[in-house]
């Protein structure tokens, strides 16, 4: 059973796979996370997120990130993650490790960009997460208040939208909707209504 969730930053989609996989007891991966290793790997080698060779190097080592690593979520790194991220032989390297995870009995939740359009396109449930790039902006810098730092309201909001447009005009893998996905929009969602809401587009697939 391979559960697809896709959607931009900060929808909500990686609280909303978390929760899905320790409710149906399934695997997770937050495949944004390997892109943001990758992109890591990169930055401290001193290369710049631009240069196709180190991101093809870093994610030919790449080993499973601890998500939890504060050194992941920086802006700079999310900025650089969604350019590792274009180009074609990362993708390749991430793409293998993926395939391999959600393979892993009995199941898995993946949450990312692509995973019902091309990582699972076989998967047995994909849902689209969104919300207004306002409302996301405004959950990062709650996110980001809460661990004690400062950032700008319109500098996010100009972030996001960037990432954004990378992320859905690139020319492999862009972000959208699978044609068979259920749409979620979390703008007026808490936490636990969206989590109640996936629970029924699960059961309605
Ligand atoms: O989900 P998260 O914000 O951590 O993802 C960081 C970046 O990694 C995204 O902006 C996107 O460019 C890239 N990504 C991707 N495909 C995925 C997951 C993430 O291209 N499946």
């Amino acid at each position: 059973m391979i559960i697809a969730v896709d959607g931009p930053a900060a929808s909500g989609k990686g609280t909303l796979a978390r929760r899905l996989a320790s409710h149906f007891g399934f695997h997770y991966l937050d495949t944004g996370s390997l892109y943001r290793a990758v992109a890591l790997a990169v930055l401290k080698q001193g290369a710049v997120p631009a240069d196709a060779k180190a991101a093809e190097i870093a994610a030919a080592s790449l080993i499973l990130p601890d998500r939890d690593d504060p050194a992941l979520r920086s802006e700079a790194v999310s900025a650089a993650a969604s350019m590792v991220a274009a180009f074609p032989q990362v993708r390749a390297h991430v793409l293998e490790y993926q395939r391999k995870f959600a393979a892993t009995p009995p199941g898995a939740v993946l949450d990312g960009r692509d995973i019902g359009t091309v990582v699972c396109p076989q998967a047995d449930v994909k849902l689209f997460v969104t919300a207004k790039p306002e409302v996301r902006a405004c959950r990062r810098l709650l996110e980001r208040q809460a661990q004690g730092e400062q950032l700008d309201y319109d500098e996010l909001l100009a972030d996001i939208r960037a990432r954004d447009a990378r992320d859905m005009n690139r020319a492999i893998a862009p972000l959208k909707p699978a044609t068979d996905a259920r749409l979620l929009d979390t703008s007026d969602l808490d936490i636990e209504t969206a989590f109640q809401a996936a629970l029924r587009l699960i059961e309605g697939s």
